[in-house]
């Protein structure tokens, strides 16, 4: 039986606690080995009195109860570009941890989306696809803005019980401004009753972090 083995790669710091914090928690706690891999230190959008490393400790401080492992390939902030580089430094990763799901950004192809995260969303699923041996499910998380987005969920993670811990550590991430989606109304409106998708959302007071999911075996 091949180890269950959750890999999930994100450009800036806060990401993986926004989109998927509910996520790997679950995952974690039945006994998946989980990595973190972040892209950029997101050293562009940090207070005066922070370094870029205060960013990445704030991660390590977000997601401590967990012990995941957590690994920063140190791109420049803004500059993620899918190039040969960057599959080559993701090819290593994924060759290295063998992962059977992996979480990354929606590569949004209207461009609504951070640049960071259509870039890396898409290096990471041409990557998944010629390189990982054992792949079983590959998540897009949600866009934060429903803009002109064209994700559309597919794969509903109830993370209720975990919403408590999520917004403990998204306010770890202290370098930042007071980014609006930070904000406890916004997170919650996001998870409850958010998505379009699923009306029934609306009714029950279930929190859920949305996917697209776009690779399932099972
Ligand atoms: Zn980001």
């Amino acid at each position: 039986v091949e180890k269950n083995q959750l890999l999930v790669i994100m450009a800036h710091p806060d990401d993986a606690e926004l989109s998927c914090y509910g996520t790997i928690c679950k995952y974690v706690d039945e006994g998946v080995f989980c990595s973190l891999v972040i892209a950029t230190k997101g050293e562009n959008v940090i207070r005066k009195d922070k370094t870029p490393l205060d960013r990445l400790n704030e991660t390590q401080k977000a997601f401590h109860k967990t012990k995941i492992d957590i690994s920063c390939l140190n791109i420049k902030d803004g500059n993620i570009v899918h190039d040969l580089n960057l599959m080559r430094v993701l090819k290593k990763i994924i060759q290295e941890i063998n992962p059977t799901t992996i979480i990354s950004h929606y590569p949004d192809e209207f461009g609504y989306e951070h640049q960071d995260h259509t870039a890396l969303g898409k290096a990471v699923i041409s990557c998944a696809f010629r390189y990982c041996k054992n792949l079983r499910m590959l998540l897009l998380a949600e866009p934060l803005f429903r803009g002109f987005t064209s994700f559309r969920g597919n794969h509903f993670v109830n993370v209720s019980n975990y919403y408590d811990d999520k917004k403990l550590a998204i306010k770890k991430h202290k370098s930042q401004y007071n980014k609006h989606y930070t904000n406890v109304k916004f997170l919650k409106n996001r998870l409850v009753g958010f998505s379009p998708y699923i009306n029934s959302f609306r009714i029950s007071n279930n929190k859920y972090e949305i996917f697209e999911s776009i690779y399932t075996i099972d």
